[in-house]
């Protein structure tokens, strides 16, 4: 199928409550993991580039790779930009393609972060893309961004209402609810009496950030309270590399390059595939493509 944008999928997705993979890719390979698994299950799925990933390939390459994997999988895929301070790097994601981008001014005061991320919804609505925001300050560390324990904070409750009021065609909303990038030290302490008022107040669909190392009963609550973009960005960046080493681990002679990228692509999979059970949205690619 083409590409299609994450927003009316994420909505069809919170109304049924299930979530959907928002999977970081790395490369193609990856990329094609993310995708292949989703359409053994018939599940709708989201592929995301990090700035530094885009940066490192090049925009017509990430946008060219996703939308070939797209347009041959029988499951709606949306190419979604992760976190970016960049107003100049999501403009140029949106000319190469992507159908949704992320604007991320949580590291400002809240009514500079209004004020950008409703500069940023202006673009996106009439580029016709898709606009996830973030509020409060998810610790931990994705890409170059590092929020110690101290600096991270929960999302204000009223600050929430606010800016969702202010961009009610938002695609995904990401307020700090307690979750974490990177693996976590102990077990994540999410604050669901936080997550369940603000998803009583506002229908936007919520995005789970840090997903690498949360419980299925977590993943669980948090999805039937609302949250219907659920992100795995470490655990797949873990896989790669352990389903390429691994196999040189175990067959130390194989010289020959493919085996290697075979195993790395069923290592990643069969993580995508784990999670789309666990998420609720195997078997769902029909109506969320129909959403779309
Ligand atoms: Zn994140």
């Amino acid at each position: 199928m083409p590409l299609v944008s994450m927003g009316p999928m994420l909505r069809r997705a919170r109304a049924d409550g299930y979530g959907i993979a928002a999977y970081n890719m790395i490369d193609f390979n990856s990329a094609k993991s993310i995708i292949s698994g989703a359409a053994e299950l018939s599940a709708p799925v989201i592929v995301q580039v990090s700035v530094k990933t885009v940066k490192h390939w090049g925009y017509a390459h990430v946008a060219t790779w996703v939308r070939m994997l797209a347009e041959d999988a029988p499951v709606p895929v949306a190419l979604h930009l992760d976190h970016c301070t960049d107003i100049d790097v999501i403009r140029r994601c949106i000319d190469a393609g992507w159908t949704s981008v992320m604007f991320d001014g949580s590291a400002l005061p809240f009514a500079e972060n209004l004020e950008k991320s409703s500069l940023v919804y202006g673009l996106t609505e009439t580029a016709g893309v898709g606009l996830e925001a973030e509020i409060g300050a998810i610790g931990g560390v994705e890409d170059d961004k590092v929020v110690n324990d101290d600096q991270s904070r929960l999302a204000d409750y009223d600050e929430c209402l606010r800016f969702v009021a202010a961009m009610p065609n938002l695609a995904v909303f990401a307020p700090a609810i307690g979750t974490a990038h990177g693996f976590y030290k102990g077990e994540a302490k999410i604050a669901y009496d936080l997550l369940e008022r603000i998803t009583k107040a506002i229908d936007t669909p919520i995005a789970l950030h840090g997903g690498t190392g949360l419980t299925d009963e977590q993943f669980t609550r948090c999805i039937s309270l609302g949250c219907g973009k659920v992100n795995i960005s470490t655990m797949h960046k873990r896989l790669f590399i352990d389903g390429f080493v691994g196999l040189k681990a175990e067959r130390p002679k194989l010289e020959e390059p493919l085996p290697f990228l075979a195993a790395q692509h069923d290592a990643m999979k069969g993580d995508v595939m784990a999670c789309i059970r666990t998420f609720g949205s195997a078997g769902r690619a029909a109506e969320a493509a129909h959403a779309a």
